[in-house]
Formats: C-alpha cells, structure tokens, sequence
C-alpha cells in the first residue's frame, strides 16, 4: 500500500495519466510527477484547430482526430469535466454545437435507412426490424438477469464467474445515472459471466440475439474495436452496455466544442504538478524498493528515483524499456491491438459530406483497409468544410493491410460513394484498443495482470484494464488509485 508522502512516477499525460493524478490529488498525495512525451497532452484526444469558412468568412474550429464523443455513463469524464471546468454539449444539440446525426451510406453511393420502417418499406424489413427489437430487449433482459455483474469497469474475475469492481450505474445495475452513485462497488458470483470471454459472435448465437450485432457493429467495429468474430464478447458489452448501446440508436451523445482534447488540457491546467512534456520514458529500473526512471528529453537522458511508478502506456512497449520480469514479459507479450487509421481531408467543391455517414457493407473483414465511417463534425458551416474518414487494417486471421494501402483504398471509397477527396490534412494510423483474446480472456489474463499490481511498486492503468474509451479509462484510474493508493 502506498504512503501520502510516496514519490510516484506517471508515465503518459493521455486521460489516463492525468485522471491518475487528479485522483492522486483527491486523496491527498501531492509528490507526483506525469511524464509526457509529446508536446501536449490527452493522448489520443487531439483535436487541433483548422481553418474554415463560416458564411464566406474564415474561422477556426477544432476537429478530432481522436476521440469524440461520450454518453450519459461517462462518470468518470464527468468526474473530469468538474474538475477541470470544461463541458460536454449535448445530447441535444443547438446549433453551431457538434453534430451528431448520421447516415447509412451503400457502397454505390445511394443512402440506405435499415432502422426507419417506413421509408423503403417492404415485408421483408418490417419483419427484421421487429425481430431485431425483440432481440435487443432479449439481450437488455439477459444482461440485468443472467449477466448480472457485467457492467462493472474491467474484467477482474470474469473469466472464473466473478465479478468486483465499480458499477456504471447503481444497484448494480446499468442504466441509472446518477453521478453520486459513482463509484458503487459491487461484488459477487456468476458463473454465467465466463460467456463474456466467447467472441462477441458466439456470445450472440449462444444467446439467440444475432441480430443485435447490427446495431452494435456501427459504434464498435466501424470506431476501430475490431470484429465481432475477434472480440470477447466482454469488451462490447462492457463499452456499449445496454444503455451506451440506445444512446448511440437514440442520438442522444455528449460532445465537446473545443474538442475531447481541451478536457485533459484544462485538467492539466488546474494540477498542482501540470505533466512534464516532450519528456519520453526510456528506461525502468526497479530495485531495493526504489524505481529509477530514465527519461529523455532534447536529446539528454536523466534518472530519477521515485517510491511508486503507474504504467498509463501501452504495456506491450513498456515490457521492452523496462527490467521487465519474466511474468511481465509473458503477460504483456499477449496484448493484441488494433491499427486503427484516420485522415481529415478536404473535398472536391461541393462534393463533402454534409453529415457523418456510417458504410456497414465494409464494416467485416474482407474488407479489411475500406472506410468504415465519415465524420462531419461541423454541419452548419460552408460545404467545403473538412470532414474524417476511419478505417482498420488488421484482424485476427486476415493479413494485415499496409498503412499506404489503407490510405489509398479510404480515398477510392470516398470517390465511389460521391465524396472525392481534394487534400488531405492530417493522416495517422493510432495504436488503438488494447486487449487479449477470447482464449486469453477465458484464460484469465486479467486476473494474472490484477496479482501483479503493486509488485515491484509498479501499477497498470491506461486503456487495457477496462476498454479503449475515454470513460473506461478514467474509471479504471479511479478504481485503481481507490485500491492501491
Ligand atoms: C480515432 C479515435 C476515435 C476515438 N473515439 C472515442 C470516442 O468517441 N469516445 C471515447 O470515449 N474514446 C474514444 N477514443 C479512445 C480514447 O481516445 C482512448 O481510449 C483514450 O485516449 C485512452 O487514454 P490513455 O491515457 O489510456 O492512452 P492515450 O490516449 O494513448 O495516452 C497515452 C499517452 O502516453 C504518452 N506516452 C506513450 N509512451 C510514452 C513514454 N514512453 N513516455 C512518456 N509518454 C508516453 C503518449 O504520447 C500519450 O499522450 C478514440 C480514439 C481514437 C484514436
């Protein structure tokens, strides 16, 4: 257990870090220091400022290169928002706020509407969506009764038929938002759980609700958290809950003006220790109960020595920087995670988007590097206005697409449905929603990774302990800070 006055090292100024830190503060601990290699902070919620036109007249608005929206179960985040003073809009939005509505796109260009039973109606439709309703109530009835305990953050005891850890809701149960709930710890035993670790695919045949899967792949899949047939099974359910789930149907989402990125600025800002940037984390050295970390920053390299060390950073690369020991190596040699690629571009003259677009038809694994979905985040301003264009390159048994390949193949999507693209502003492929898979998850990687929290002084957070989303991230800080600090 650590002590008020323990030094403690932060590796990664992402949500992750900082929540770490302002969680630190909430308790008392005040000798902490959060090393951040870039020059900013939020990780992978960089939402720099563009140029556009507004009416003919030019302006700067920020867009997202990263993460983008939240729900009414972002606690956590709320937890953030108070702390830094910076607000989501939404879910309904005025205008000139963010847009959040969006369209089902054919690949030959033509709008679909799968969930809207009256226009394009036939028989044939009708009885899906009805199927598809019973299903989803089937799954949401499931959740509160055979899987009850699946919504706590993190996986700890899953795969034995265990859960323990704090709820999204109260009473255990998903679906209650009120904040003053947070965090409601809940504990107990269901051996109904272990289904969490099947693929997501099995999980919905074993239960009767394939269905569901089309509602789910659009916020799962096409934002870059794999396939279905990859995936356990826990990591949708515990992202896309049933209630997160309806809040995406029901467009009732969270965004923020200026970008997720200035939540962890104005954090950063109101820290008694602000993060310490372009400072990278080179070296970990961990003896006689002191961990000695070597940082480089301007080309010089410097040691410091501090009592705790929390890891927020991908644990696949810290394995490789630090004396990592063999359990480490072994644990951490099994992350997988996904390559998820982005550009914000601009279009052809009057040929962008004018609202973001979900393309389900490349949204399976054949066909890996097409793009998922379009984003236009700014709908009132001038046509020409810039939107995002997101798409995978890997899956589990599919060779993987090469990052210029998938950059090439997004474009000639973009041209086939009507949206050529004129320059692109920003490209990036991101290392993207860490986790093992089913057979590791049913193994229990979880617990193994839980036993090693505090040896060696050494504590994981950051994306992998719940799931890669700025909620789960955040609350697992909380969690772990709550447990160990
Ligand atoms: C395209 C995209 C869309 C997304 N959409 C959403 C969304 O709509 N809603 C949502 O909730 N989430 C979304 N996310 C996910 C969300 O951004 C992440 O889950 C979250 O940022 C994870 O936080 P983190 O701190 O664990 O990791 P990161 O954000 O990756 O932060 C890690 C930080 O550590 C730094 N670092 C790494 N190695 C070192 C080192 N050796 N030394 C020092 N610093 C180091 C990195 O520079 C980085 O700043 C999206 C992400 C992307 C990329």
């Amino acid at each position: 257990m650590a002590d008020k006055n323990d030094r403690i090292c932060i590796i990664g100024g992402g949500p992750a870090g900082l929540s770490c830190a302002m969680y630190l503060e909430k308790k008392g601990y005040s000798d902490y220091v959060i090393y951040e290699k870039l020059n900013k902070v939020g990780g992978k919620c960089w939402s720099p400022k563009l140029k556009v036109k507004h009416n003919g007249v030019e302006e700067e608005r920020s867009f997202e290169t990263g993460a983008i929206m939240g729900a009414i179960t972002y606690h956590a985040v709320s937890e953030m928002e108070e702390f830094g003073g910076y607000y989501h809009k939404g879910p309904d939005f005025k205008p000139g706020e963010p847009n959040m509505r969006r369209e089902f796109r054919n690949l030959d260009g033509t709008v679909d509407h799968p969930f809207e039973p009256k226009v394009n109606f036939s028989i044939g439709k009708m009885l899906k969506l009805v199927k598809l309703k019973k299903q989803m109530k089937k799954l949401n009835e499931l959740m509160q009764t055979k899987y009850v305990g699946y919504d706590c953050y993190g996986h700890l005891g899953v795969a034995k038929g265990e859960y323990y850890g704090i709820s999204k809701g109260v009473d255990g149960h998903c679906g209650a938002t009120n904040e003053s709930s947070f965090p409601n710890y809940i504990k107990g035993t269901n051996p109904n759980l272990k289904d969490l670790a099947l693929p997501f695919s099995e999980f919905c045949k074993l239960n009767g609700v394939e269905e569901v899967q089309r509602i789910w792949i659009a916020p799962f899949t096409s934002f870059g958290y794999g396939f279905f047939d990859e995936i356990p099974a826990a990591l949708v359910m515990k992202y896309l809950d049933v209630t997160t789930a309806l809040e995406f149907v029901n467009m009732k989402l969270w965004t923020w003006q200026d970008g997720t990125q200035e939540i962890y600025e104005c954090v950063n800002r109101k820290l008694q220790h602000p993060a310490v940037l372009e400072t990278e984390v080179v070296k970990v050295e961990r003896s006689d109960g002191k961990v000695n970390v070597t940082v480089r920053k301007g080309g010089e390299e410097t040691t410091e020595t501090f009592d705790k060390l929390i890891v927020t950073t991908p644990l696949d690369y810290f394995k490789d920087y630090a004396d990592a020991t063999a359990e480490e190596k072994e644990l951490f040699g099994k992350i997988i995670h996904e390559r998820y690629c982005d550009y914000i571009a601009t279009f052809e003259p009057g040929k962008s988007p004018n609202i973001s677009g979900y393309m389900v038809d490349n949204m399976v694994p054949e066909r890996l590097g097409h793009a998922m979905v379009y984003y236009n985040r700014w709908q009132h301003l001038d046509r020409d206005c810039p939107a995002t264009v997101y798409a995978l390159a890997n899956h589990t048994g599919t060779p993987d697409v090469d990052y210029d390949t998938v950059m090439k193949t997004m474009d000639e999507d973009m041209k086939k449905v009507g949206f050529p693209i004129k320059e692109k502003l920003f490209a990036q492929e991101v290392y993207y929603c860490p986790h093992v898979s089913p057979k590791d998850y049913a193994d229990g990687w979880y617990d193994k990774l839980e036993a090693l929290q505090g040896t060696l002084n050494t504590y994981y957070a950051g994306e992998i302990i719940s799931f890669g989303d700025m909620e789960d991230t955040c609350a697992a800080s909380k969690d772990i800070i709550g447990r160990f600090f």
